[in-house]
C-alpha cells in the first residue's frame, strides 16, 4: 500500500529493462493503486475492466516478472489466497483481521529494533524479515 516516493512501478519496471507493452502498463498501473493488498484474480477483474484483453494468464506471467525483478511482494495471510503488492520505500508489518480479511499496515520502530536485537545476539546481522499478526476486533465494551 505504502507507494514507492520517487517512480511509479511502471518507471521503475523501464529502468530494470523489462519491455513495458501496454497490457503490462496496465497491470502495472492497477497493482500501484491498490490500497487493499489485493490476489490474483482481483487484479485480473480490475486489469480487464481497464483493457479487456487483459487474460488471466497474462496478469499471472506480469506479477511473476515484476516479482522476479524485485519489484512486487507477494504475501501468504493464510487465507489461501496469494496477496501482492509493490515493494515499498520504507519496510512496513501487517496485522490481518481474521473476521473480515482487512489488511492493516504499521510499523514499529521498538518491535524493529527488537528484532534485530534477537538476530544479533543469535551472530547475525537482520537483514530482512516479514510479521504479521493475526487478529480480531475488540468488542466496543471490552476496549479498556
Ligand atoms: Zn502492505
Amino acid at each position: 500500500m505504502t507507494r514507492p516516493s520517487l517512480l511509479t512501478l511502471e518507471e521503475q519496471c523501464a529502468h530494470k529493462g523489462m519491455r513495458m507493452t501496454d497490457q503490462r502498463r496496465v497491470i502495472a498501473q492497477v497493482i500501484e493503486s491498490a490500497i487493499d493488498h489485493p490476489d490474483v484474480e482481483e487484479l485480473y477483474r480490475r486489469a480487464s475492466a481497464v483493457d479487456p484483453r487483459i487474460s488471466l494468464s497474462t496478469v499471472y506471467r506480469t506479477l511473476a516478472l515484476f516479482e522476479e525483478a524485485g519489484l512486487v511482494t507477494k504475501h501468504d495471510f493464510r487465507d489461501g489466497r496469494a496477496r501482492f503488492e509493490p515493494i515499498p520505500d520504507e519496510h512496513h508489518d501487517h496485522l490481518i483481521d481474521i473476521r473480515s480479511g482487512k489488511v492493516i499496515e504499521f510499523r514499529n520502530e521498538e518491535i524493529e529494533a527488537i528484532q534485530e536485537l534477537i538476530a544479533k545476539r543469535l551472530g547475525y546481522r537482520l537483514v530482512d524479515h516479514r510479521l504479521e499478526l493475526y487478529a480480531v476486533p475488540i468488542a466496543a465494551e471490552d476496549k479498556s
